[in-house]
Order: C-alpha cells, then sequence, then structure tokens
C-alpha cells in the first residue's frame, strides 16, 4: 500500500487538528496504540495521525486533508475487517467509533444508524420495538464494513441481504461533499454501496427498513459428535433444500468449545454444531424444526425460545478480538456430497483448536433480488462457507495459513466461483471474485464519485478509464 507522497508540515497537522471537534491523536498520544487496534490480531499498522470525528463536520475535514496532501486515508467503523483495511501504515485513520447513535422511527419501521455502531447497538434499539433489520451473527461486528460488503445472518433468508433492506446513505464523497442516495437520488452511488465495500466515500449515516422480528425467535444448537458429521451434513442439506425462508440452519465443523452444555470428555473433540433459527411463529417453528431435531443421536440438543437480541450475542465469547485470523470463503448452490467429504476431511486436520468450518445457510429472499439490482452480486449462493482459521501464537502463522488455502482450493472444483468481500484476508486479486459481474459499473460509478482512487483502503475497485 502507498505511504504518504507529501510530507505535511506541522504547522498544517495543527490547524487540522484544530479544526476538528473530535480528538487528533498521534503516535506519541497515550491512546494511539488502543485507537489503532483492529480485531484481527495479525494487523499492526502505524498511521501518521487518526482523527476520530465525533461528526459529518469532521469526516468532510479529514476526506479534504488525506486529498489535499496525498495522504492513505483508512477508513475505521468497529475494526473488524479481516484484512485490517481500517488502519493504515503512515496515512490518516479516520476512526468513526464514536459516531454510533441509532434513532428508530416504529411508526415507519425504519433505522437511521451512524458509521460506528455495532451489530448490538442496533439490534438493542430496535427490538425494544420488536423490529430487526437482517445483520450478521457477532454483536461486536461493526455495521458500516458489514453493510458494504452486503451482510448476512440468520434473518438473510427471510428478509434477504442487509443491502436488501437499505433505504438510503449519506455519503461524503472524495470531493469532500455530503451526498444524499438513494433509489431516487444519486442512484448509481445507492447502488454502489450496497456490496462494494468503501470505495466510493465515506458514509455517515446508514438508513434502514424494520422488519418485525421476536423478540422471542426459536433457536440455539444441536452438537453431534465429529464421527456423524457426514451423515448429519447431508440430512441437514436435504432439509434446507425445501425449507422456508423462516428457517435458517447452520452447520459448523470444529474441536468442542468448554460450553457447560457440553460433557467435559467431549471438549476439544472434533463436533458438528448444527444450529437452527426460526423466525415467526413459535409453535410452527417447533414443527418446521423438528426433523433437524429429532434426527440421530445428538450429544445436546438446547434449542428453545431465545431473546433474538440475545442469541445476537451468543457466540461473541468464540470471536474475541485480538486473536491471529486468516479467512477465506466459497458460495456454493448447493452442497455435493464431494463437497461434504472434502470439508470433513480438512475438518479433521484443522490447524488449531479455534478454527472452524462454517456453512451458513443463505437463498431464501436474497435469492429472488436480480444479481444487478445491487453491486452484491452473488445471488445465486444457497450457502457461504467460511474457512475460519484464528490461532494466537505467530510461530504458527505459516502453518495456519497454508491449511486455509490448501482447504479453499479443494472446495474451489464444488464452488460457485464467488467469495464475499467480508472475508477477504488479504490482497490476493479476490476481488474480482467478490465483485463477479458487477465490476465493470463499479468502477465507473467509481471514476464518477472518486476518479483519483482516494478511497483505496478496501477491497478496491479501479475507476474505470
Ligand atoms: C467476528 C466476526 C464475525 C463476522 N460475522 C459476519 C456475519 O455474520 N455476516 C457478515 O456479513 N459479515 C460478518 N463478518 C465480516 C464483517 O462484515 C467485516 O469484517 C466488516 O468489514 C466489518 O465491518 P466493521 O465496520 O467492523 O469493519 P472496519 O474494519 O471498521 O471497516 C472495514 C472497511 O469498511 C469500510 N468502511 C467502514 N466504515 C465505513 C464508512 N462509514 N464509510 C465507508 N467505508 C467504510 C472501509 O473500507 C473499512 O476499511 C464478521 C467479521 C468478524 C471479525
Amino acid at each position: 500500500m502507498a505511504v504518504t507522497t507529501t510530507p505535511v508540515d506541522d504547522g498544517a497537522i495543527d490547524g487540522f487538528g484544530e479544526g476538528l471537534h473530535g480528538e487528533l491523536l498521534r503516535p506519541e498520544d497515550p491512546n494511539y496504540d488502543e485507537t489503532r487496534a483492529v480485531w484481527n490480531g495479525m494487523i499492526d499498522r502505524r498511521p501518521a495521525l487518526i482523527a476520530r470525528a465525533r461528526g459529518i463536520s469532521d469526516v468532510i475535514a479529514a476526506v479534504d486533508f488525506a486529498r489535499e496532501h496525498d495522504m492513505v486515508l483508512a477508513i475505521r467503523g468497529a475494526g473488524h475487517n479481516i484484512a485490517g483495511n481500517a488502519v493504515c501504515d503512515d496515512g490518516l485513520m479516520l476512526d468513526l467509533s464514536a459516531m454510533r447513535s441509532v434513532q428508530v422511527d416504529p411508526e415507519e419501521k425504519t433505522a437511521r444508524v451512524e458509521p460506528g455502531a455495532t451489530l448490538a447497538d442496533v439490534d438493542h434499539e430496535t427490538q425494544a420495538f420488536g423490529l430487526a433489520t437482517p445483520l450478521g451473527i457477532n454483536s461486536t461486528t461493526g455495521v458500516a464494513g458489514l453493510t458494504l460488503g452486503g451482510g448476512f445472518g440468520w434473518l438473510t433468508r427471510r428478509y434477504g441481504m442487509t443491502v436488501d433492506s437499505l433505504r438510503s446513505v449519506d455519503v461524503v464523497t472524495a470531493d469532500g461533499k455530503l451526498r444524499h442516495a438513494n433509489e431516487d437520488e444519486n442512484e448509481d452511488l445507492f447502488w454502489g454501496v450496497r456490496g462494494g465495500g468503501g470505495n466510493f466515500g465515506v458514509v455517515t449515516a446508514f438508513e434502514f427498513d424494520l422488519h418485525e422480528v421476536g423478540p422471542e425467535v426459536l433457536t440455539g444448537m444441536v452438537v453431534y459428535h465429529g464421527a456423524d458429521a457426514p451423515d448429519v451434513l447431508r440430512h441437514v442439506r436435504d432439509f434446507n433444500e425445501t425449507a422456508p425462508d423462516e428457517s435458517a440452519v447452520w452447520m459448523v465443523l470444529r474441536k468442542a468449545p468448554p460450553l457447560p452444555f457440553l460433557p467435559e470428555e467431549v471438549h476439544g473433540e472434533d463436533v458438528l454444531v448444527v444450529v437452527p433459527f426460526y423466525a415467526g411463529d413459535m409453535a410452527a417453528g417447533e414443527d418446521v424444526l423438528a426433523p433437524i431435531r429429532e434426527y440421530g443421536e445428538p450429544i445436546a440438543d438446547v434449542v428453545s425460545p431465545h431473546q433474538y437480541a440475545e442469541f445476537q450475542q451468543a457466540f461473541d465469547p468464540l470471536l474475541e478480538p485480538g486473536a491471529r485470523n486468516y479467512w477465506k470463503s466459497h458460495n456454493f448452490s448447493t452442497l455435493s456430497d464431494e463437497a461434504i467429504e472434502t470439508a470433513i476431511e480438512y475438518a479433521q486436520e484443522l490447524p488449531s483448536p479455534q478454527s472452524e468450518i462454517f456453512f451458513a445457510q443463505l437463498g431464501g429472499a436474497m435469492k429472488r433480488v436480480p444479481a444487478d439490482a445491487t453491486a452484491y452480486p452473488h445471488r445465486d449462493a444457497e450457502y457461504a462457507m467460511n474457512v475460519h482459521t484464528r490461532w494466537e501464537d505467530p510461530a504458527d502463522d505459516d502453518r495456519c495459513i497454508a491449511w486455509a488455502r490448501a482447504f479453499f482450493d479443494a472446495m474451489a472444483p464444488y464452488a460457485t466461483g464467488g467469495v464475499y468481500m467480508n472475508f477477504i484476508s488479504e490482497d490476493e486479486g479476490e476481488e474480482n471474485l467478490a465483485y463477479g459481474t458487477n465490476q465493470q459499473r463499479l468502477a465507473e460509478v467509481k471514476a464518477a464519485y472518486d476518479p483519483e482512487n482516494l478511497f483505496r483502503m478496501n477491497q478496491n475497485v479501479k475507476p474505470a478509464t
């Protein structure tokens, strides 16, 4: 990544800092290290300056300053991006994490969300009215990065990708102007932000449509011995083929964590965790999910009614920040027997106790949106697989990354060829697979709003020439 090309004099930096409502941090400041830290412990970058925005005027000032001084600009929401794009070496990091208000209009069923909000911030406010918008499955993730990449979670089959519930955005573009974008105004910008990442400007507000959800949903876990995984995976796959949109059943191959409902002798052993989720009438959900819960001989079944907002935090303890992470992904239109066998083969050689292979069931409402309706193109995906490699010791880097790459390659013959932009770990040219058939139009939108590629700390779209 390019570094600062023009040394910036201290006077200009002082003037920039004095004009901000929020703080301007330099490497010698006491909270500099804590502010530059991001979720993936592999990322250790040192920006020359960190601007902690308190409002839109700070965002405009930061964009203008980076452009005028030819500085690399990194944008941070909640810092969960696996590639660590929220932080740069030498340039300006724009930290939006203090801008995290969520305003719900229960009558209109909309929420206006600031760019530093986490999923927990949104779920907390929307669930007060029995409402929700489809987000991800870990409550500390940032709404901004997740939405800009497409966004999927438990409600995706019922209500679509996160971007399918996006009604409008406010964006500070590379020229420092604040633009409103929706289906009728700056339509091309609105199309681009719905899956094209942070390529077009700094989003200062997201307006979402809300849907009635819960507050109780039927969900939990059904845990099987690793030896039963081939049979159970095929069973869940067959069940999923005709399941209603209210139902989403995900599958995770991993070593058993020390969960209180699992017998101690199972801890650390290979298991298959099946996570059924039903957002709808509770009695109907019991009937729909019965074939999942009545199958085989699970070690534990802890499926029951849960508060939706609480279940959104269920996996947080397994996803604490600071560990080393290398992720890859594939999309599948179906899970063939061969794909299942290959996944199990690699699951038996997981490189660390925290690593996992998960299959998120997609399809449903998200599949009924045309591939060119938004920048997010993978409407053919019935499953997204995350090769979630996670470990602690830097000495294990090469071994863990090699496992992830080998597994990714081994699954490629069964996959659609599309990958999830938000699960890309580093710049390996995977953007082409992430943007797919929408790449050319993205390049045209980029040329219209950011012809000099100021916003390039991301899964980058080069401006069309
Ligand atoms: C533990 C964990 C669980 C996850 N679970 C899911 C899941 O269930 N579903 C899912 O879809 N994804 C999931 N993800 C992936 C997640 O969507 C991405 O990591 C996403 O980038 C996180 O957004 P953030 O705001 O926290 O990231 P940040 O690292 O803060 O930002 C990521 C990038 O997004 C861009 N960006 C951020 N804010 C703005 C803005 N306001 N304007 C313009 N550009 C901006 C920038 O390019 C930035 O570098 C998960 C990730 C983790 C680490």
